[in-house]
């Protein structure tokens, strides 16, 4: 059934791709684009800006970041329906890498409301992982049309891609190369990108991590550079800031759920957690931090249900040195995900509560002199005054033990209570950013 809008006899349709692409080049972002660019040439509307809708990134099957797209056709007649729709297939054949047994494109046209349904298993699509006979039994009861190249499990993400619900929302701005220079070296200006970051951030935020400009990808795709921010006004006003010594061949904005914590469940125990799902979680540190070969750095969290492995990875970089001051008995809310070795992958920290930590000294003499240990077990002796002091000294009728006899001193801890998160390049795409609070 076509969904008709009756006082303007438009067609609303939805697109959603996904899968196109490889590691070794292209981007579904960029086939998107394209596509879009083909359509308006032939005259036909594209409704606002393209959604990039990240996906669960611990999908098995991904090649990257885990994006699906997904836009609003408006047409004006059933033969117009027919001809974008071929376009489109016709152009996603043409320019997918399909040669990679890894890439299974698949494209969804859907016409009518975004259902509740729909955004239901989109949300699960970016929490959870769902299966492509899943996807393909909700296209076929709400009546979305599914095309399937080779295994066709981009159908997954195109679905999901249409349907996810955005409450909030970011806006990427993707620049793309002339294709002659794929592969090679980006030639854009750092120092241009510094002082774009100075005049626009936090209306753009992601720019630069620790003093070098981090808007460039390091894969050979058709990506220049992105430029993420709160509004479509603030990320073209930053990309006209950007300069380049290669050509951008063009750049397109595109709406998306990056950096809105929208992979996150909240959850009240530790035990309900199941692998490669994305928590909010509180508990309380367990074990002393302890660095790994690697440098990553691991601690236990543990509520009343049970215990889970945490995670700050190298890639972290100084955010490491905020897990490693923990110390058993802090109360945290860790924001993460369960990886493929069943560790919680730390994203961000709420550090709600410190325990308060002491060190225990040697007894001050009544000369004032710090004692000395008169070896194990015997005690301490002046240094100055030659005073002893037995470990069970009884004083006033009291055997005094040893932490008793000893000066305990509270340790300044070296954290503070509050957020702490990773830097932007070990950021992932859904994670929402500390600034845009
Ligand atoms: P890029 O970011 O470079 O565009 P990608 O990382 O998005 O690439 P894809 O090539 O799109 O990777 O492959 C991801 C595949 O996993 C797609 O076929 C998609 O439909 C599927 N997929 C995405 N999310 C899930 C999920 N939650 N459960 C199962 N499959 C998923």
């Amino acid at each position: 059934m076509n969904d008709v809008d009756m006082n303007s006899d438009l067609y609303n349709i939805y697109v959603g791709m996904d899968d196109t692409d490889s590691a070794s080049g292209m981007c579904t972002t960029y086939i998107c684009s394209v596509i879009m660019d083909r359509l308006k040439a032939c005259g036909f509307r594209v409704d606002g800006p393209p959604r990039l809708i990240r996906l669960n990134p611990f999908a098995p099957h991904k090649t990257r970041g885990n994006g699906a797209v997904s836009f609003k056709l408006v047409l004006k007649s059933e033969e117009d329906v027919e001809i974008a729709k071929n376009l489109i297939l016709k152009m996603v054949n043409e320019l997918a890498v399909m040669e990679d047994p890894k890439t299974n494109p698949g494209v969804v046209f859907y016409e009518g409301e975004v259902t509740f349904e729909l955004q239901d298993y989109a949300l699960r699509t970016i929490r959870t992982i769902v299966t492509q006979e899943e996807a393909e039994k909700l296209a076929e009861k709400v009546g979305a049309e599914i095309f399937k190249f080779k295994k066709g499990r981009g159908i997954i993400g195109s679905l999901a891609a249409i349907g996810c619900p955005l409450t909030d929302a970011t806006y990427e701005l993707l620049a793309y190369r002339d294709p002659a220079n794929y592969g090679a070296k980006r030639r854009v200006d750092p120092e241009s990108v510094l002082e774009m970051n100075q005049e626009t951030y936090p209306d753009t935020f992601d720019n630069v991590d620790d003093g070098y400009m981090a808007i460039t990808p390091h894969t050979p795709c058709p990506v220049l550079y992105g430029i993420r921010g709160e509004t479509e006004e603030a990320v073209v006003k930053a990309h006209e800031m950007v300069k380049v010594s290669e050509p951008i061949e063009s750049f397109r904005v595109f709406l998306t759920n990056q950096h809105t914590d929208l992979h996150l469940q909240k959850i009240d125990a530790i035990s309900i957690m199941k692998q490669f799902q994305c928590y909010i979680v509180q508990g309380t540190v367990k074990t002393q931090p302890v660095v790994i070969e690697g440098g990553h750095v691991i601690f236990t969290l543990e509520d009343e249900s049970g215990g889970v492995e945490c995670a700050a990875y190298e890639p972290t970089k100084e955010f490491r040195d905020v897990v490693r001051n923990l110390a058993p008995g802090d109360q945290v809310e860790v924001y993460g995900g369960i990886g493929n070795k069943g560790t919680l992958n730390v994203e961000k920290i709420k550090i709600m509560d410190l325990t308060p930590l002491y060190e225990y000294l040697n007894p001050l003499c009544k000369c004032g002199k710090r004692m000395k240990s008169a070896g194990k077990g015997k005690g301490y002796k002046c240094p100055q005054c030659g005073n002893k002091i037995r470990e069970d000294s009884e004083k006033n009728g009291e055997v005094k033990e040893i932490n008793k006899v000893k000066e305990r001193r509270e340790i300044e801890r070296r954290i503070k209570t509050g957020f702490y998160e990773v830097p932007p390049s070990a950021r992932r795409h859904l994670s929402k950013p500390l600034v845009r609070g």
